[in-house]
């Protein structure tokens, strides 16, 4: 049974009522426990669930022979005979994923143990530099199909994450006028021929941190990315805040420097226009035109338009002293921000993440350094400055728990009902 027969299974068994519709909020709880925790006895999703063995017991042997559940084994005894051991089939249904940015793209396809089939896919084009960047993802999307020789038959679902402001009650993206009015979910369904589930590009790289990185089992996290821009995501009570609308997070748009450059946001002196990625690109590329010695210019055979953040962090690694200073400056700007951050939030993690994760020590040395200046000190005490090891796979890992739990979103009424 592929995963689309599957799906359709579970769409059928939505649209029935009463005891149906209690079983498969069940049903959707014991996937969950399996895509969270692994391979589990019988007696053990019955304890986690509050529910009876022979319930169970039925549920689970539907939802093998639909093809989920599979037996694995046999677990450890707890007094009497040894348990028959059961997980999620890894292969009942693939993810693809899909994280879009202003510069460049990625793909990547994960089975159901979020183990990565196959290589994640870059490609040099994003939305602000490519009109055809939609074709070209779903040739690389076929590709990568081809070459683990899958099919859209096999496919859950697609998760999709996007930078700029989505609006979370309509869907709409305000800031790429190309995906038009409708929901992007709806826009992305249509054109893979899959249902598309769409996370803010930050939000959703803190999803990743949050189930398989550093905010794992952290109930109050902060993540920072910094790549050609810098975001936020807010983890509180271990849920991720959306604000009002969906907007929350803009920390790379509040004002810095009164005095400073016009962002393109509109406003004067954003942190975006000082320490994020394509600000040290602008400032090395002035500086170094205007003469200033650094091994960058030997990187880029001294042509200065081919300088990246990543070019700029090599050279900080290999000891670069005007590299270095770039990444300082940075930090004591960032220190200021995190700083109004953890006077606001009282976080027990901040964990910066994105491509500047790269820099170590040296971004995070002089954010600490600063926060001693900037932050009260019992605050400063209570919270870790860590770095993602997730890094760049952190937006492509967090859309694979959205699309489980849509697929397994339960509608009665009008009521949703979701993990
Ligand atoms: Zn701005």
């Amino acid at each position: 049974m592929n995963a689309e027969t599957k799906m359709k299974i579970m769409q059928a068994d939505q649209k029935q009522n009463g005891q149906t519709f209690k079983k498969l909020l069940l049903k959707k709880r014991i996937f969950e426990i399996f895509y969270k925790e692994g391979s589990k006895p019988i007696a053990e999703i019955c304890e986690l669930t509050s529910s009876s063995i022979p319930s169970v017991t039925q549920i689970m042997n539907e939802m093998t022979a639909e093809g989920w559940l599979m037996n694995v084994g046999i677990g450890k005894s707890k007094g009497g005979r040894k348990p028959a051991l059961y997980d999620l089939n890894p292969e009942a249904g693939l993810i693809s994923s899909i994280e879009l940015s202003r510069k460049y793209s990625r793909l990547g396809l994960f089975n159901l143990h979020n183990e990565q089939l196959g290589d994640i896919v870059e490609i040099a084009e994003g939305l602000d530099t490519s009109e055809s960047i939609i074709q070209t993802l779903k040739a690389e999307l076929d590709a990568l199909w081809k070459r683990n020789n899958v099919s859209k038959q096999d496919m859950l679902g697609l998760g999709v994450t996007v930078p700029g402001l989505i609006d979370i009650k309509t869907g709409v993206s305000y800031s790429y006028p190309q995906f038009g009015n409708k929901p992007l979910s709806e826009y992305f369904s249509e054109h893979f021929g899959l249902t598309a589930v769409i996370e803010h590009d930050t939000k959703a790289m803190a999803v990743g941190e949050a189930w398989f990185g550093l905010a794992r089992d952290k109930s109050n996290v902060l993540f920072i990315n910094i790549g050609s821009g810098i975001g936020l995501s807010i983890i509180i009570n271990g849920q991720l805040y959306h604000g009002h609308s969906g907007f929350c997070g803009e920390f790379g748009h509040i004002q810095m420097d009164p005095e400073g450059d016009l962002c393109y946001c509109g406003k004067i002196g954003c942190l975006e226009n000082i320490a994020s990625g394509a600000a040290l690109v602008k400032k090395s590329q002035e500086l170094i035109e205007g003469g200033k010695s650094s091994i960058i210019s030997n990187i880029v055979a001294k042509d200065t338009s081919r300088i990246k953040l990543k070019t700029i962090i090599d050279a900080a690694n290999q000891g670069d002293l005007f590299a270095i200073e770039l990444l300082e400056e940075a930090g004591e700007y960032l220190a200021k921000g995190i700083s109004i951050l953890i006077h606001l939030f009282n976080p027990e993690a901040i964990i910066i993440g994105g491509e500047m994760a790269d820099a170590g020590n040296l971004i995070t040395d002089p954010v600490r350094q600063k926060l001693n200046k900037y932050t009260m000190m019992r605050l400063k005490d209570d919270t870790s400055l860590l770095l993602s090891d997730l890094k760049e796979r952190a937006g492509l890992l967090g859309t694979l728990p959205i699309v489980v739990n849509n697929v397994f979103t339960v509608k009665d009424g009008n009521t949703l009902l979701s993990c």
